[in-house]
This record gives C-alpha cells, structure tokens and sequence, in this order.
C-alpha cells in the first residue's frame, strides 16, 4: 500500500469509530473530516507547485472507497470535496488553489436546483452584471457540506454568452445565502446535504470558473469524469464491507438446535456469493473505467457513464441480499448492514441519477446524440 492509501486507512479508522453515531444523530463527521484535513489529503488532487499531493483521481478513488467501507458519509463529503476541487485546481485562482492544497478551504458542488432538479446540466439561477461584479440568485435544492464547506462549486445561467451554465466560486458566508433546512436523510446522514437559497449574493468577477457560458464542458470534462467514478468508488466501498460482514456474520450465528450455522445453508452461501460476484463485477468494470481515463482510450467516455449506474445499482443488490441473509440480526441493527443498506439507496438517485445514465448509454448505442 503506497503512503496515500496509508492516510487513508487512518482516516478510515477514525470515521469507523464514529460512524454509527453520525449517523444516528445525523451529524456532520468532523473527526474523520478533520483527520482527512490533517493528513494533508485535502489537497490530494493540488499540483505540488500549489503545495498539494499532486494525486491522481485512481489515489482519490481508491481512498474513497476505503473511507466508505467506515464510513459513507465520510466518503461521499470527500467525493464531493474532490470533485468541486478539481474545477478549482483547474480554473480558481491561486490563492484559492494553494488554500485547497494547504487544507483550508473544504468544496463541494452547488449544481442540483429545485427548477431543474437532477437536470444539473441546466441550471435555471441566474447571475447578472452588478457593478464591477455579478449577482446570483438560486434555489439549490441539494448541496453536501452545505453548512460546512468553504465555498461552493456553483452553477447558474450564462451572464450575456451563448451556452447551458457558467460555474462561479461562492463563499460559503457570503451575505444573502441561506441554508434553509438541515438534512434528515435515510442514507448519508452525516452528509449535510441541504437546501441552499441566494438572494442577491454579490461576488467579483474573479469568482467565475472558466469562462461565461463554458459550465456545461466543465460539468462534462471535468467534473463528470471525477464524481462518477468517486460516487461509484463508495458504491464499491458499501458492497465490500457488506460482504465481509454478513460472511463473518454467517459464520457465527448457531442453531443450536440444529447444530448448524446460516452458512450452512446452500441458500444463504449461494446468496453470499452473489453479492460476492455482483461486487467484483462492478469493481472490475470501475477499474477499467479508470484504466481507460488514464490511457485516453476511445471509451472512456462510455466507461464514466457505465461504471457510475453499473457500481451504484449493483450496490442495491448487494445490500438487498445482505438484508436477507443476515435474517432480523440486521433488521434489528445487531449486524450493521442496516445502515450500508440506507446508505447505498443515495447513489443510483444522485445526479446523474442510474435512470438518466441508462438512457444516455442507450443513447450512445443506438447512434443518437446525449442532449
Ligand atoms: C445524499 C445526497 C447528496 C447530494 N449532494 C449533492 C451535492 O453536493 N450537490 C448537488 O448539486 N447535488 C447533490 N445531490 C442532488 C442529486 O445530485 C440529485 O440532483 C437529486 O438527488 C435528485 O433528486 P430529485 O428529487 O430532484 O430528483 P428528480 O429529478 O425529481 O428525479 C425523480 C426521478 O426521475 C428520474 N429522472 C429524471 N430525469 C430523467 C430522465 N431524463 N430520464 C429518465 N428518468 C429521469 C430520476 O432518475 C428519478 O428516479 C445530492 C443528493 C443526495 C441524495
């Protein structure tokens, strides 16, 4: 295991030991936020010449799915850290990248409203002249980190130039933005996934990402590519605990009457390797989605849109067998899997949600454009 994934690993234990009580009060998981802050790996994605790592998204993909098998709340603010540092590290300004890089500024993405839903690609907010500057007005139905983060990795309309969005950098306390609600989610309760409103929020010219009306191929190329392959990493996460749970699990229960195990059960280990297969399968294909984005093979593309519906979905599976194997044990909570079982329902319905996948791969297969 290379130094990276060793920082991960801390990072893993300490989001183990509190994973149960973040998700129970709902809370956000400051310690093992905090941990991933103090081992440097905020900045895993910053160039070295920022002061970050100068990782790869393999390293942050890798270390997504060890946090989510302690943790997925932990997993999914630190996916979505690293997707929203990405644009940053790309189109931000300096001080905003050495501050990613020095472990001070936490992202997100402030793409999901409540006009376009999980359309991200169309944001219906709007940013108009005002000044020197620009003012955002929004309604933004989902933002993880929302009460958290720094600042936000934020869409809206185009000011005045052709295209679908331009991305702006918006301070978290930024005068007229208001969390509206705290999150009370089933799954990811830890996530601080709220609803955001602008009204009137000033920002300089200097906050937008690129340029006016080019959101659109930030979203695609850049952002795309990370978060789907990070969101699947932590379906991968959940699948690979859970399997090692509900086998140690059947390992251990006794009939005592019977003088047997649930593993003794051709249903139960038929059921086990199932989850085994389906888990492996979606792995397999996750890696060479990575494997294809580090060659710039032809379809990569492809591979970002399959691995992210074909990752998150087989993680309801898994989780629905895992549900059935460990009997009322898991009902009760007496097995943990109750919760990797909440918690792997947020993927497939995450923007893009599995259904809008399918159709753009369907799309892609029978020759017709995406949008
Ligand atoms: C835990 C969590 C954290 C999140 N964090 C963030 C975040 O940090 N930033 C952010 O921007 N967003 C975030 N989101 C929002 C997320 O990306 C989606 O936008 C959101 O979950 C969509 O919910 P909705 O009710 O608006 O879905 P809707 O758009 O109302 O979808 C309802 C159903 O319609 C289906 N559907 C929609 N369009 C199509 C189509 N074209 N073809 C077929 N089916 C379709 C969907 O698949 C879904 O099943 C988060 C969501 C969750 C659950």
């Amino acid at each position: 295991m290379n130094d990276i994934q060793t920082r991960f690993e801390h990072c893993a234990a300490v989001a183990r030991e509190h994973a149960a009580r973040v998700d129970k009060e709902g809370r956000f998981p400051s310690e093992a936020i905090e941990a991933i802050r103090e081992r440097g790996l905020f900045g895993l994605l910053s160039a070295k010449e920022v002061g970050g790592l100068g990782g790869t998204l393999r390293d942050a993909a890798l270390g997504i799915r060890t946090l989510a098998t302690a943790c997925a709340s932990t997993a999914m603010v630190t996916c979505m850290h690293f997707a929203g540092a990405s644009v940053i590290e790309k189109f931000g300004r300096r001080p905003e990248r050495e501050a990613v890089a020095r472990g001070e500024h936490l992202s997100t993405l402030a793409f999901s409203e409540a006009g376009s839903r999980s359309h991200f690609w169309a944001p219906m907010s709007t940013a108009k002249p005002a000044g020197s500057g620009f003012v955002l007005d929004a309604d933004k139905s989902w933002i993880t980190s929302a009460s958290h983060a720094t600042a936000y990795v934020w869409s809206s309309k185009p000011v005045s130039a052709e295209g679908a969005s331009t991305l702006w950098l918006v301070p978290r306390t930024a005068p007229g933005l208001t969390v509206t609600r705290a999150f009370d989610g089933l799954g990811l309760r830890g996530n601080d996934s709220a609803p955001v409103q602008a009204r009137g929020v000033g920002v300089e010219g200097a906050a937008m990402l690129g340029e006016d009306g080019k959101g659109f191929d930030v979203m695609m190329g850049v952002v795309l590519p990370a978060f789907n392959v990070m969101n699947a990493a932590t379906s991968i996460g959940l699948m690979e605990e859970s399997v090692r749970l509900v086998a140690a699990h059947a390992g251990a229960t006794r009939y005592e009457n019977a003088g047997m195990s649930v593993r003794d059960f051709p249903t139960a280990r038929a059921s086990i390797a199932r989850m085994r297969v389906r888990c492996d399968m979606a792995a397999t294909l996750w890696l060479d989605t990575l494997a294809a984005l580090e060659a710039g093979r032809e379809d990569a593309q492809l591979r970002v849109l399959e691995c992210k519906a074909a990752c998150n979905d087989a993680a309801l599976e898994v989780l629905d067998l895992a549900m059935r194997v460990a009997g009322g044990a898991a009902f009760r909570r007496d097995v943990p899997v109750e919760r990797f079982f909440r918690d792997a329902r947020a993927g497939s319905i995450m923007a893009p949600t599995s259904d809008v996948l399918y159709d753009f791969i369907g799309k892609a297969a029978t020759g017709l454009p995406l949008f």
